[in-house]
């Protein structure tokens, strides 16, 4: 017979076994956590919400859900150069509370945070009227002056991707069901990339002392850029044919050429976008083989401002809308 649970005895049941080896989560049975980073290190804050049928549809395996949004954070903190130390889960969930649901949805908390080596130490329970919302905070620690900021991007630096780019808005498009003729084994590919976004954590560290710049492409390679360009005061050329495409994007480009609107403008691939001096290329490179993940070089950063991105021919690719904006 289902029972009706008190906040309390869902924190305890659910949420506190994932706080494990953790002290200073005090079993998540006092009014906070405590945290203290390494000496000399500080500490990286950053939070992201996932609301069902806006970032997910209903129906989506509740591991996925819990998986993707700790990824997202991680994905954050690898921007930031931050090894992963905790996070805090806020969870709004609709009544009557489905428990089976919220077992698997923890399951895979616990997958990821074991891969990515982090735990819970805090959060917030409460009932909602609206649809199911969900809240990582993930904090990291980064050595005092290392972080990666979007700030330093300079005149003269090369602009390098993680992993290929594309693959998360197209397979936004697959599950949408655009793209029917292309082969399972490739729909199914993009279909994953964009429902478990592969956080480019150890590349992150590896990068302090070498990056200028970083950021993780959520929004879409092109805005993520401007980013940097905006807050780094310089501005970007990248060359299409650089940019490293999967095979299953490169078949679908083949097809339709108007693709490359996704390609550039789309997000969810959370790759790092990164500069660094040109010289620093061979040092990158060593670094992305230690961690198992491809890096290239895309183009060079200089005096202007935007992000130009040159077609084949030279000629400059006119992208009409520039990334995922909520409002
Ligand atoms: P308060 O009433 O002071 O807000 P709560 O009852 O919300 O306290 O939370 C009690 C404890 O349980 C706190 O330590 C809080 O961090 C923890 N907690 C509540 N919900 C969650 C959750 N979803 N995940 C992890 N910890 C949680
Ligand atoms: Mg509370």
């Amino acid at each position: 017979v289902a029972q009706e649970r008190g906040e309390f005895e869902i924190i305890a049941r659910y949420f506190r076994p994932l706080t494990e080896g953790r002290a200073g989560a005090l079993g998540l049975a006092d009014d906070g956590a405590l945290i203290a980073p390494a000496a000399g290190h500080a500490l990286v804050a950053t939070t992201d919400t996932l609301i069902a049928g806006v970032h997910f549809p209903g129906g989506t395996p509740p591991e996925l859900i819990a998986r993707k949004l700790l990824r997202v954070n991680l994905s954050d903190l690898a921007a930031m150069g931050a090894t992963p130390a905790a996070y805090l889960l806020s969870v709004a969930l609709p009544k009557p509370l489905n428990e089976p649901w919220l077992a698997k949805f923890c399951e895979g908390l616990r997958e990821d945070q074991e891969r990515f080596k982090l735990a819970l130490i805090g959060g917030d329970t409460v009932a909602t009227a609206g649809p199911a919302v969900f809240t990582v905070t993930a904090l990291g620690e980064v050595p005092e002056g290392q972080a990666l900021l979007r700030s330093g991007a300079k005149a003269g630096d090369a602009i390098f991707v993680s992993g290929t780019i594309g693959d998360g808005a197209l397979g936004l498009r697959v599950m949408r069901g655009e793209f029917p003729d292309l082969a399972p084994q490739l729909r199914n590919f993009l279909l994953s990339r964009y429902h478990l976004p592969q956080p480019r954590v150890t590349l992150g560290m590896a990068l302090r002392g070498i990056a200028h710049a970083a950021i993780d492409i959520s929004d879409g390679f092109a805005a993520d850029l401007a980013h940097i360009c905006e807050t780094s005061h310089v501005g970007a050329i990248v060359e299409w044919t650089r940019m490293p495409l999967s095979e299953a994007a490169e078949q679908i480009l083949a097809l339709d050429p108007d693709a490359r609107k996704s390609v550039l403008a789309g997000g969810d691939d959370y790759e790092l976008l990164f500069t660094a001096e040109s010289g620093s290329a061979d040092a990158i490179q060593a670094a992305a083989q230690k961690c198992g993940v491809p890096v290239t070089m895309i183009g060079r950063i200089d005096r202007g401002s935007g992000v130009l991105v040159k077609d084949v021919d030279g000629t400059a690719m006119v992208l009409d809308s520039f990334g995922y904006q909520h409002f």
